[in-house]
């Protein structure tokens, strides 16, 4: 656990996960916009504001300004749940002040101050400005953050199309901060847009994949999911009545799965709420009994119970947030470990480059080769 000090005082912050010591629960884009918020508001406007966060990463933001009651928008289940630890930790006191909607939520009431982080996909961006329109005024003050290196002309081009006016500012240890102006008149015209963000493509046997704006690879099938399936476990190598499709996505694996297992109870997993509602859709659209299928936000397999599963498929992500590293793989590998029943199987695809085999040979002291090409291998371990 680190401490941070900002404008707003000294806080308790730690990531989710915390394996790398290197890296922190916050950026300077986070103190970038708490100084610049300190600089313009004094304590009786933020308590009188209705305040908005977006994109939090652990909670930086979200803990810092609890004491003035906020809303914090997020579509990653470890993000708020980072939030909520680093305030029990904190300041425990503010934590009913905060309430938390995630990203497939409607908002449901105007704000005086919205801030937020940019996020990585542009459409996810592109869907936030467009639906936060009807929830702000004239007035409202809006301040986006993000490390300079991240900042491409294309997210102004975005914020662009959404308010009259866009101002980049200075940089302040490598972060920037946009101001943002609401266009006049209010926005109230613009209710009649609010609308989800939907994207969908075809695999070549007509099934549908749907994928909501953050949702990785939303809108084609990813190359490793592409070579995943060419190598699924199949009922002959395999008999797996409980299988897992961890980080599920679109929820590609979880429909072969569907298609190759038709007894199997299957479970898909995010830390994406978009994930999991177009994992929902997708397998909606394609199989006739959704009764065997449950879909679930959470942190990995965390809230699973041990020994419950005869096959575990991942696709594991290699970055979180804008930070690439492999921390998280590392922490679905050892949840794998434990939520798999004796004899049960871990099955991955990932870049060769990343070395999973060690990190399966030193959990499982086994590890199988199924494929490999010159990108991809295929993987798994037997729990035993
Ligand atoms: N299974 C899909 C596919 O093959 O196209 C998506 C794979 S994508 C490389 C990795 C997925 O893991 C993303 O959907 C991401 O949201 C999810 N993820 C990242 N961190 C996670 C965590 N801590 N717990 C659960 N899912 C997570």
């Amino acid at each position: 656990m680190a401490q941070y000090q900002n404008s707003f005082g000294q806080f308790q912050l730690k990531r989710i996960p915390d394996t790398d010591k290197n890296l922190q629960a916050w950026n300077s884009a986070d103190s970038y916009l708490l100084k610049e918020l300190f600089e313009q508001m004094d304590s009786e406007a933020l308590h009188k504001a209705g305040i908005l966060i977006l994109n939090d990463d652990f909670g930086a933001l979200t803990v810092s300004l609890a004491r003035f009651s906020c809303d914090s928008l997020s579509d990653s289940y470890v993000s708020q749940q980072a939030a909520v630890n680093n305030i029990q930790s904190s300041c425990p006191q503010f934590i009913k002040q905060v309430n938390f909607l995630n990203s497939t939520e409607t908002l449901n009431k105007s704000y005086d101050l919205v801030l937020f982080k940019i996020p990585k996909s542009l459409a996810f961006l592109q869907y936030q400005m467009r639906n936060l329109l009807p929830y702000i005024h004239e007035n409202t003050k809006i301040i986006g953050a993000i490390m300079a290196k991240n900042l491409h002309h294309s997210v102004i081009e975005i914020l662009d199309n959404y308010f009259s006016s866009v101002q980049v500012s200075l940089a302040w240890k490598k972060a920037r901060l946009i101001h943002l102006v609401p266009s006049v008149p209010a926005t109230a015209a613009i209710n009649s847009d609010i609308r989800p963000d939907i994207s969908e493509f075809l695999l070549d046997d007509g099934s549908r994949i749907f994928g909501l704006s953050n949702v990785f690879s939303r809108n084609r099938l990813d190359i490793g999911a592409r070579f995943f399936l060419q190598h699924f476990p199949e009922p002959s190598e395999i008999a797996a009545q409980s299988i897992i499709d961890l980080g599920c996505g679109n929820g590609i694996l979880s429909l072969k799965a569907a298609q190759y297992f038709p007894d199997a109870q299957i479970t898909a997993v995010d830390e994406s709420y978009m994930a999991v509602e177009s994992a929902r859709m997708t397998l909606a659209d394609n199989v006739d009994k959704l009764s065997r299928f449950e879909f679930i936000c959470a942190n990995s397999l965390q809230q699973f119970e041990s020994e419950q599963a005869d096959l575990i498929i991942c696709n594991p992500p290699f970055h979180q947030n804008h930070t690439v590293g492999d921390a998280v793989a590392w922490e679905m590998f050892k949840q794998s470990k434990r939520v798999l029943k004796d004899r049960g199987e871990l099955w991955i695809v990932g870049n060769r480059h990343l070395a999973y085999h060690l990190k399966l040979k030193k959990l499982f002291g086994n590890q199988f080769l199924v494929a490999t090409n010159n990108k991809f291998v295929i993987l798994k371990a037997i729990n035993n």
